[in-house]
């Protein structure tokens, strides 16, 4: 299949490192872009060079012209723009947090469904290269069955500096970064049975939650820790990594920080630089996630031509979102609640 054509949606903060993506993603250009901010609008249509401009997606959607779009909007637009890519049957990428409540993001899902389009959420962490190297681990039988785990993501990184937004809403960690963690969680130990979660403010000057303790009884049997801080001032500051422990019937996994890997088992132990590449367009400490971003949209590219499912397809993102759903539920009553049940 020739080349696809891509339009994107919101020219923010995050979108920069999706345009650079795109540029170096194999099989796929962005032809067009939209934004409702005619600065945002003017900054990145010269500095990818892109002529199609727009300040209405209902106009975008009209002239046509592209085989996908990109939604790289703040929640709060999610639903109506996935809603109008499935109304004019153009396959669509959407940023996370998938939607603001699980009734819409099953709507989202319904509509693209029933329109025959894939819907994939940017749900990127996954696709990080030292989260996809345990992952191998494990696929390779290296430690066994995993019978416990840990997801730490602990930072005290000024965040609200570039995304102002995160310090205003009711909910923040677990909304924003603990989404991820807890993806991470469910790809690498599966579903999720049941969730119990304590949060704390600790940063007075915002609005949210900046710290969670979330504990997963998995479907497997196993269980995890997902903790997530953004009020941890570290001696080196670990941003944006994401730490992992597992502990299989037969050894161990280790994720630490500077990204090293260690395998411990009964052949004895190896460990193994996991860093992710620094792509020419990233820069430090943002690398790992830049390189994730374009993973996925690769991913998305490389699907999309076989028409095969997504990784993080809108359906499979709906258990993630369930969980963040759970988590802020069961803070709230100090009870453990059962995930089945939402889905
Ligand atoms: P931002 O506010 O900087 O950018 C959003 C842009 O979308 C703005 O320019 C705004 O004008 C535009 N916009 C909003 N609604 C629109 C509409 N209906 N039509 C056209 N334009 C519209 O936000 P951001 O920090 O770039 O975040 C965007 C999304 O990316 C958020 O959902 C955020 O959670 C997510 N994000 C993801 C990652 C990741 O690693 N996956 C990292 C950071 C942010």
């Amino acid at each position: 299949m020739s080349e696809l054509n891509g339009a994107l949606i919101g020219c923010g903060f995050f979108a920069i490192n999706q345009m650079h993506a795109w540029n170096d993603v194999d099989g796929a250009r962005i032809v067009a872009i939209c934004d409702r901010d005619p600065e945002r609008l003017k900054i990145v249509g010269d500095q990818f060079g892109i002529e199609r401009r727009y300040s209405d997606a209902n106009a975008l959607f009209s002239d046509g012209g592209f085989d996908f779009v990109d939604i790289a909007t703040t929640v709060q637009s999610h639903r109506i723009l996935v809603e109008m890519a499935a109304q004019h049957k153009v396959p669509a990428i959407c940023q996370k947090p998938f939607a603001k409540t699980l009734a819409d993001a099953k709507a989202m899902v319904a509509a693209c469904r029933a329109a025959g389009v894939p819907l994939m959420v940017h749900e990127n962490f996954r696709w990080q290269t030292p989260i996809q190297a345990v992952r191998k681990v494990l696929d390779e039988g290296s430690i066994g069955t995993p019978f416990w785990g840990r997801f730490s993501f602990r930072s005290g990184y000024d965040v609200f500096s570039g995304q102002p937004y995160l310090a205003e809403g009711e909910r923040f960690i677990i909304e924003d970064l603990g989404i991820h963690t807890l993806d991470i969680a469910r790809y690498i130990l599966g579903d999720v049975g049941s969730v119990t979660a304590r949060t704390k403010r600790v940063n007075p000057r915002i609005k949210g939650e900046d710290v969670a303790t979330i504990l997963l009884d998995h479907e497997s049997g196993a269980t995890s820790i997902v903790d997530v801080s953004y009020a941890t001032k570290l001696s080196k500051e670990p941003f944006p990594e994401t730490l992992i422990e597992i502990d299989g019937s037969e050894g161990t996994i280790r994720l630490t920080q500077g990204y090293q890997l260690e395998v411990a088992n009964a052949s004895g132990s190896m460990t193994a630089d996991v860093s992710p590449k620094l792509l020419s367009w990233a820069s430090r400490p943002w690398h790992n996630i830049q390189e994730s971003v374009y993973a996925i949209q690769q991913h998305w590219v490389d699907k999309l031509k076989q028409g095969a499912e997504h990784s993080t397809s809108g359906a499979d993102n709906l258990k993630t979102f369930a969980l963040v759903e759970r988590a802020y539920e069961s803070a709230a009553s100090g009870q453990t609640v059962d995930v089945g049940a939402m889905l």
